[in-house]
């Protein structure tokens, strides 16, 4: 029988095994070739001052260089490395990479690196998290962690600590997509949030309503009153830019700004901007 052969093998000669499930098995052989071969990249996108129009920080965000697909979004491989545990080290590496890159940008500059409950659910990860910092001589203090909601959903009081110790450290935390979950404004009660990124489905959808932004405004000022930083997510475009400064939000990050990029695009556009600002 083919499923005495062991787990990954009977797949392959299972008759009636659909095409998607087909394709998972794939993917999931494939994920684990290129995290042994390196071919993960990590691009950055711009968060944005809005009073002073500067860049703050960057967001880390991962792709995969497939050697047939090309550039994979994380959209569809992260759910995957989710499920598997994959994240676990994907998340490691992208961690340190983000740190070492950090590590060459100017001081005022600081990086949001992604995490999945499945990372801080892990004992070690508020060392794993002291490692990078270490190896990469980042101050604590220029490294963000974003983290959804459903971080806080599972195993919520051993998550709470572990975030308590990194805010301890000097490490930030923003709550990411801010919305989109059942429960997020409880969250703001049970943990001191540096950060609130409101999800883009708000700006998007404000678009040409007349209760543009009220949501938006909304959710500044409970940031606002709770003394937490907000950051609008997916600005696209001059009018949704309008929205949001109107509606008070501290920073944006968006397409209109500029996409995700490599580093030495990041570091082209810092240093077009400190000079624009020096003359
Ligand atoms: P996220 O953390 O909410 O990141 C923002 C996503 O919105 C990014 O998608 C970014 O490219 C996209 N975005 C930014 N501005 C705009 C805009 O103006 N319009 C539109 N339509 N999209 C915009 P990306 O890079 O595809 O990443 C998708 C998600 O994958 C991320 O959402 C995050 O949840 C996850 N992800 C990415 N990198 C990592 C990682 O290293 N670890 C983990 N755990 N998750 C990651
Ligand atoms: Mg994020
Ligand atoms: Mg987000
Ligand atoms: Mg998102």
């Amino acid at each position: 029988e083919a499923k005495s052969a062991g787990r990954g093998t009977h797949c392959l000669f299972e008759p009636q095994m659909d095409e998607t499930a087909r394709e998972r098995t794939v993917l999931e052989r494939e994920l684990r070739e290129a995290l042994t071969f390196g071919r993960f990249e990590v691009h950055y996108q711009p968060l944005v001052d809005l009073d002073r129009n500067r860049i703050k920080g960057v967001e880390a965000l991962v792709r995969w260089r497939h050697p047939e697909r090309g550039l994979i979004s994380p959209a569809v491989f992260i759910p995957l490395a989710e499920e598997t545990g994959l994240i676990v080290p994907l998340g490691e590496w992208v961690l340190n990479q983000a740190c070492r890159d950090a590590a060459t940008l100017a001081d005022d500059i600081s990086v949001a690196v992604n995490v999945s409950a499945i990372q801080l659910r892990n004992r070690t990860f508020a060392q794993t998290v002291l490692m990078a910092l270490a190896a990469s001589g980042l101050k604590a203090t220029r490294l963000e962690l974003e983290i959804t909601e459903s971080v806080l959903l599972d195993d919520t009081e051993a998550n709470l600590e572990t975030l308590h110790t990194l805010r301890r450290l000097g490490v930030r935390i923003s709550m990411d997509d801010f919305g989109t979950g059942y429960s997020s404004i409880s969250y703001l009660r049970r943990f001191p949030f540096d950060k609130i990124k409101i999800d883009r489905s708000f700006v998007r959808d404000s678009a040409g309503r007349s209760d543009a932004g009220a949501i938006i405004r909304a959710i500044v000022g409970l940031g606002t009153s709770l003394g937490i930083t907000t950051l609008v997510e997916g600005v696209e475009t001059e009018d949704q830019l309008a929205t949001v400064r109107a509606e008070g939000a501290q920073e944006i990050q968006g397409y209109l700004f500029s996409p995700p990029r490599p580093l030495s695009e990041i570091n082209e556009m810092l240093f077009l901007a400190k000079a624009r600002s020096a003359a």
